[in-house]
């Protein structure tokens, strides 16, 4: 590697988990260009200086994982719509001496639906489980792909006013309501898609899921963004009672597969980022039926 070729970053704490320096460096080499791809855990009084500092340098361009997707938003010159509406940034592209802001999450989510599932998020009734970051972003996926109703379970009253309040200003075509719990079995009962964006199923608590089976038929899809384990109990138990499922894995895949190619400005070689994946997680996306 020589002192000018292109770096990119993933920034956050802890990052001693993350898949992404390992996918994107395979993914470089695959399509041999001469970047390269690290992990820098920093400090949250670190994080503006540190996106000032990068505008004039070789680094192309940063991932931005917990708990710093918000918080860089005031350190850009510039946020593409969908991020601002999710509220947060997950991807970062240095030109010119600039900073722009986006949000793969979202695209991520609804390329993995449409590729693995053949349910069509327009019209759909979703049910939310979560009111985190993610939740936002694959909400924002879901309302922009024209979701009828999106229904969000949390636990914080305040928090959850504010994501409805937020998401109906931005999508005012869609039925926005939340809930504490009072109500939350017949929400579930009338969803075609249910989504966990909470971290209940997540190592090392893989026995737990966010809502009793029970409570879920066969005739509906349920996704799950936790990637590990890449089958967690919810989707495990859903995939048993015969219901469509769609774990996170995809999600992860192709968030990280558009924020390649917002860095290089080419398409991402799939193949190879989704070979670390099964090696890692041992679970391979797939098309509907296969
Ligand atoms: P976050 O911003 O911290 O949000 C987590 C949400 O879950 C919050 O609404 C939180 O509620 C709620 N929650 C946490 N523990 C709970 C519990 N015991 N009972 C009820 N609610 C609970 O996190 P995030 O970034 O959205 O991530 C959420 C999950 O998605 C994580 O497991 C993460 O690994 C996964 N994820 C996956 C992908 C992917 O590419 N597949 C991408 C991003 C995240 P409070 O606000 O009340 O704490």
């Amino acid at each position: 590697m020589s002192h000018a070729d292109p770096v990119v970053a993933i920034i956050g704490k802890p990052l001693g988990h993350s898949l992404s320096p390992e996918m994107h460096n395979a993914a470089f080499a695959a399509l041999q260009l001469s970047w390269s791809y690290v992990a820098l855990e920093i400090e949250p009084d670190q994080v503006s200086n540190l996106v000032t500092s990068l505008k004039a340098s070789n680094v192309a361009g940063l991932n931005v994982t917990m708990p710093y997707k918000s918080v860089v938003m005031s350190s850009l010159d510039e946020i593409d719509e969908l991020a601002r509406h999710c509220g947060a940034v997950n991807t970062i592209r240095f030109e010119s001496g600039r900073a722009s802001g986006f949000n793969t999450d979202a695209v991520g989510f609804l390329r993995s639906l449409r590729q693995e599932t053949s349910l069509d998020p327009s019209g759909c009734q979703v049910l939310m489980l979560g009111a985190g970051g993610v939740a936002r972003a694959v909400a924002v996926a879901l309302a922009s792909a024209g979701a009828a109703s999106i229904s969000v379970w949390g636990r914080d009253e305040q928090k959850i006013s504010n994501f409805v309040s937020d998401l109906k200003s931005a999508y005012p075509n869609v039925e926005w309501t939340k809930t504490t719990g009072q109500g939350l079995r017949e929400l579930a009962a009338n969803a075609g898609l249910i989504v966990n964006a909470t971290p209940i199923g997540m190592y090392p608590d893989d026995n737990a899921a966010p809502l009793p089976i029970e409570w879920i038929t066969s005739s509906q899809t349920v996704a799950d963004l936790i990637y590990r384990p890449a089958k967690t109990t919810l989707i495990k138990e859903a995939e048993n009672i015969g219901c469509v499922v769609l774990p996170g894995v995809g999600t992860f895949l192709h968030q990280a597969a558009e924020a390649f190619s917002i860095w290089t400005g080419m398409p991402a070689p799939l193949d190879t980022m989704q070979e670390v994946l099964s090696r890692k997680l041992g679970y391979i996306p797939r098309p509907p039926g296969v």
